[in-house]
């Protein structure tokens, strides 16, 4: 009777432990650290049976996840996100839209390939998908500027051609996938303000609305990188001012304005991380180069999601908070 009870309890231990929140976020973890091993795989399997650098497959993959998740389709956490559509997989004409047979696909001149030997072209499998991909780009060579006309050739859309050119040079600059760590635009030991100004009125260049959050701060406080990414526009705007764009990862535009000048050494396509400095904080903008002093220094930060042809603003502020808030509790 005893030991049952005992028993019982030891179960209860166990439930409880597994259940706990720890446990799970532990769990989580693991999990997707070995999701990120097992596509670092895939691609360098891509990329051993091509000749065409891993970062282009991990780029492709990166730039398809972003774009399924902001559609709300495919939510399933495929290893590989890359989705090729039914008929190309299978063939124009091939009669069967959803073929798996390599044979049949290959006569209809269809994209399926199987890629893990199961003898299935199977759309849904990664390392088929990485295969059948691998094998169109392969027409095309293995160059940086062959591989442009081949995705070229894939997506028609210069869009996507670009975001997976700046995706593979951040891979390719600090060899990993591993590249979502973020920070505060600002040293969180500087003194700034900042408050939720979203959709706010603002005055100058006709009726816009306010896209961004405006963090006060003295001349000349550092602006950093929030984000790993590659810098996508740098230099004079009107609006802005001194300005830099940085697209990240996750395929959002980074905007810094109103500087009191850029970092000098940095150039469009140039690969940032978080904290790099991009430059300081000033007052510059709403008129011609190097107009000053208009309004008080801060920093214009502004973000934006590609939505396929163009870049829709979304509120910094709530992401804002949250690294402020993770990088002051880190000190
Ligand atoms: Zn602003």
């Amino acid at each position: 009777m005893k030991r049952k009870w005992l028993l019982s309890l030891l179960c209860c231990a166990i439930l409880c432990f597994s259940l706990s929140p720890l446990h799970v976020a532990a769990a989580n973890t693991v999990e997707q650290q070995n999701a990120a091993d097992e596509r670092m795989r895939l691609y360098i399997g891509a990329s051993a049976l091509s000749n065409i650098p891993w970062e282009y497959f991990a780029a492709i993959d990166q730039y398809e996840r972003t774009m399924s998740k902001l559609h709300k389709h495919d939510q399933d956490e495929s290893l590989i996100a890359i989705r090729v559509a039914e008929r190309r997989w299978s063939g124009a004409f091939n009669p069967s839209e959803n073929d798996e047979n390599v044979t049949a696909i290959r006569f209809f001149d269809g994209f399926g390939r199987d890629g893990d030997g199961d003898g299935r072209a199977d759309r849904t499998n990664g390392a088929d998908t990485l295969q059948a991909l691998a094998e169109w780009l392969m027409r095309y060579g293995a160059s940086e500027q062959e591989l442009r006309i081949g995705l070229w050739d894939y997506y028609e859309n210069l869009r996507s051609v670009q975001r997976i050119m700046q995706f593979a040079e951040v891979y390719r600059a600090y060899r990993t996938i591993d590249v979502h760590e973020s920070v505060f635009p600002l040293p969180v030991t500087a003194h700034y303000t900042y408050r939720s100004t979203w959709g706010a009125a603002r005055g100058w260049g006709g009726r816009r609305i306010h896209e961004g959050t405006d963090l006060f701060a003295p001349y000349g406080v550092p602006v950093r990188s929030t984000n790993f990414g590659v810098i996508e526009t740098i230099g004079w705007n009107k609006f802005g001012g001194w300005r830099v764009g940085i697209r990240d990862i996750n395929n959002v535009y980074h905007y810094f304005a109103h500087l009191s000048g850029f970092e000098k050494t940095l150039a469009i396509g140039d690969t940032v991380k978080p904290g790099t400095v991009v430059g300081w904080v000033g007052s510059s903008g709403y008129g011609p180069p190097g107009t000053s002093g208009k309004f008080p220094p801060h920093l214009h930060y502004g973000t934006y999601r590609d939505h396929g042809m163009s870049d829709w603003a979304f509120d910094p502020f709530p992401k804002l908070r949250a690294s402020e808030r993770a990088e002051k509790s880190k000190r």
